[in-house]
């Protein structure tokens, strides 16, 4: 503790978070502290007898305990504080309304790597001439030939001087003076190899006046409710041009990582370096300049998943969500945030504009846009004036009655026929990855299942082997049933692999591309293969959720949906909606430029209302149908879904503490009856993950009301051994 000393005298106090995400030490702690020192910095403080890091949030000339008891800081990090203001004040909001300690909401705002210290600024030597002469002699060949060469250039990298002319005759002239070596920071920018797109586009009528009314209304909250293709990413450039000529900043969110890349060469080509982007794919070094690039002001518009609405910008002019019902959008660890909500929080703060998209909003969202609490736009035309593609729906029973057992329909074979003869291009999309999806023994009806979690596992041919998409363990295919030792292995359902496979044997001349997580890594995995189809390098995609969103593949004229009704049938309230959404946004990748596109939809209920809906794409209808149908039932918005979790490796422990949650909710209840539609305690479908066993307490509730104290339950019977947390309706009930 050498420097502590250094700081002894200082008349200045800082109030700090320790870095310790723990409800015991979520206390704010006093040092004294140097008088330079200021909100938001980083300090390293002595801390139960070792150093640790913390953040100040507030340094002032008086202290509530006596001076000469407090430490000093041990070291400062930061020349400007890490964190905004704003965000000193939004770790406030977080900690209150998700009850976690100000430390796990303090992480949110700043890069992992730079809490742990890791990664630096990273530096170049430049050999730069100093106009100065040198006395050579006619021997120096090598002096001469460099020096030469740098007065031409003015300067240049000494590494590369080196290489070309030898480090010996480099060191001589700088210490002859004509060279002067300069360290300078690099900024390591990812995706600086993308091409840059998107001219200034005229914009249509339609996006005139969507422009008119956000920039003319006093709204904070905007939806902009616009079918594929009706041009909302020119509305969003728009918005973030107009701010920037204001002198502010802007945050753009994407639901998925695959999304950034394509969405950043649009901002790229609009807005040059005053771009940043922020996402989890980036290397250590990449996110720490990107997000130094933001914090400097040297970029003014943050682009990323949803942690990017942490960006580091001060005076924010618009933060803009584009496919907001995206489930992505909420955050599956601690804190589990929802990303509007944060939003809008800093929405309000900067006296921003929050901008939602979506073809196909929520319905919790677009009941808030009906009832005139955001401004409702309506963008019901694609920009090219081209209809929406038309969807056919293929009867599955009846395929199987023709006796026809495989994968695709007759009327997918014949429009992939047809769309292949036209040098077309067509995506196939389902639900699930792998070659198929169960492992089935036929003699005993023995299923493969995963050792740490009570999931089947999937097989996987390039690998030969059983995956668990739960928590990655790979498994030996087992040349006979473990149980009984039957050799008749079944492979039931269909995965995307086994869907490759299949087209190869119907359309072997075509070349086809596979994207789903076990094709995809690295930051530039869903680049590459998008950038392949895109170039036309493929004439089939087959993919999952993945592809289902956001791309622009203009030769795209089919879309194949292989199992509309895989999600109808989860015991979700949600699975309606679910299902309109995957339909509409998948069949949008149809016919987005020249042709007209085609859908073909295969099911095995094509009466479902949710299909009919989906397939006159009449949002309206659907929504109007869905919203009386949770009013009647008393579900979201009408109501509020809560759910305790409790994990944990030990099942005695998971159960007593299940119990208690079970009975402090009980008591809640007993206190509060009105506000109680349904409580129970029970397993979770899957009753274990990664080892941990999985229990809950679930709920509905009539509102909010009493959420603080849900949460201060899971809070108060959260050990070192279990686990326990609170989700707000749910986007995923497993
Ligand atoms: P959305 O985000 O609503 O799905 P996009 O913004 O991707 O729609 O627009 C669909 C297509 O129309 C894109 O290829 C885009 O470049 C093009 N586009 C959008 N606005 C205009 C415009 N004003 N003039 C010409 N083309 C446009
Ligand atoms: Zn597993």
């Amino acid at each position: 503790m050498k420097t502590a000393a250094v700081f002894k005298g200082f008349k200045l106090y800082a109030q700090v978070i320790v870095d310790i995400a723990h409800s015991q030490v979520d206390k704010i702690f006093e040092y004294s502290c140097p008088d330079t020192l200021k909100a938001g910095g980083r300090v390293k403080v002595p801390f139960g007898g070792r150093l640790i890091d913390g953040f100040v949030i507030g340094v002032s000339r008086t202290s509530s305990y006596p001076a000469e008891k407090l430490k000093p800081v041990a070291e400062v990090f930061d020349e400007e504080p890490a964190i905004i203001p704003e965000c000193l004040e939004l770790m406030n909001g977080i900690s209150a309304r998700y009850r976690v300690p100000k430390a796990a909401a303090l992480r949110l705002f700043i890069p992992s790597e730079m809490r742990l210290g890791k990664v630096r600024e990273a530096f170049k030597s430049y050999a730069v001439f100093t106009g100065g002469e040198a006395k050579l002699s006619a021997s120096a060949k090598k002096q001469t030939q460099a020096l030469e060469y740098l007065k031409s250039k003015g300067e240049c990298g000494f590494t590369e001087l080196c290489l070309s002319f030898g480090r010996g005759a480099v060191n001589s002239l700088v210490q002859k003076g004509v060279i002067r070596l300069e360290k300078r920071k690099v900024a390591r920018n990812p995706f600086s190899g993308l091409p840059s797109s998107s001219a200034e586009k005229v914009l249509t009528p339609a996006q005139r006046e969507a422009l008119e009314k956000i920039e003319n209304s006093e709204k904070t909250v905007y939806l902009i409710h616009g079918v594929t293709g009706s041009g909302k990413t020119e509305i969003y450039l728009n918005v973030i041009a107009r701010e920037i000529l204001k002198g502010r900043t802007a945050i753009f969110l994407v639901p998925e990582i695959s999304l950034t890349p394509q969405m950043l060469m649009q901002l790229r080509g609009r807005f040059g370096e005053a771009a940043a982007i922020i996402h989890s794919g980036l290397s250590a070094g990449e996110r720490f300049d990107e997000w130094h690039r933001l914090r400097s002001g040297e970029a003014k518009i943050a682009i990323g998943a949803r942690s990017a609405v942490f960006a580091p910008l001060e005076n924010i002019g618009a933060i803009i969500i584009d496919e907001e019902h995206d489930s992505s959008y909420v955050s599956e660890s601690a804190p589990r945030y929802s990303t509007a909500d944060i939003a809008l929080m800093r929405a309000k703060y900067n006296g921003a504009k929050l901008i939602l998209g979506s073809a196909t909003p929520s319905v919790e969202t677009y009941v808030k846009a009906a009832d005139g609490e955001y401004g409702l736009i309506t963008l019901t035309e694609r920009v090219n004036k081209k209809p929406l593609p038309e969807i056919i729906i293929a009867d599955m029973r009846k395929e199987v009655r023709r006796g026809n057992n495989s994968a695709f329909s007759l009327a997918l074979r014949e429009e992939l026929d047809d769309t292949l003869k036209k040098g077309n291009q067509a995506i196939i999309f389902l639900n699930r990855r792998g070659y198929s999806r169960q492992v089935l023994c036929r003699n005993c009806g023995y299923v493969a299942k995963c050792e740490n979690c009570d999931v089947t596992l999937t097989y996987h041919s390039e690998e030969n082997c059983l995956k668990c998409h739960y928590c990655g363990t790979r498994y030996r295919m087992p040349a006979a049933c473990p149980e009984c030792g039957g050799v008749h292995i079944l492979y039931s359902g269909t995965g995307t692999q086994r869907v490759v496979a299949d087209l190869k044997n119907l359309f072997p001349s075509s070349r086809i591309l596979r994207m789903d997580n076990d094709t995809v890594s690295g930051k530039d995995g869903h680049y590459n293969i998008l950038k392949r189809f895109s170039s036309k390098q493929a004439d089939i995609l087959v993919g999952t959720q993945m592809i289902a969103k956001g791309h622009d593949f203009p030769s795209v004229t089919l879309v194949g949906i292989l199992d509309a009704d895989m999600s109808l049938h989860f015991s979700d309230y949600r699975s309606g909606e679910r299902t309109f959404q995957l339909i509409t946004q998948v069949s949008g990748r149809s016919g987005r430029a020249g042709e007209a596109g085609k859908v073909v939809l295969q099911t095995c209920a094509p009466e479902n209302y949710i299909l009919r809906y989906a397939t006159a794409y009449d949002y309206k209808g659907f929504f109007e149908n869905e919203i009386a149908l949770r009013r009647a039932t008393g579900f979201p918005p009408y109501s509020l879904i809560c759910r305790i979790m409790v994990t944990s490796e030990n099942d005695r422990a998971a159960l007593e503490a299940l119990k208690n949650v079970y009975f402090a909710t009980e008591e809640l209840r007993n206190a509060n009856p009105a506000e109680f539609i349904f409580l129970n305690r029970m397993h979770s479908p899957i009753k274990k993950i990664q080892g941990k066993h999985r229990y809950q307490v679930l709920m509905r509730l009539q509102g909010k009301k009493l959420l603080e104290s849900i949460y201060d339950i899971a809070v108060k019977f959260s050990t070192n051994d279990v686990f326990v947390y609170v989700e707000e309706n749910p986007a995923n009930l497993s």
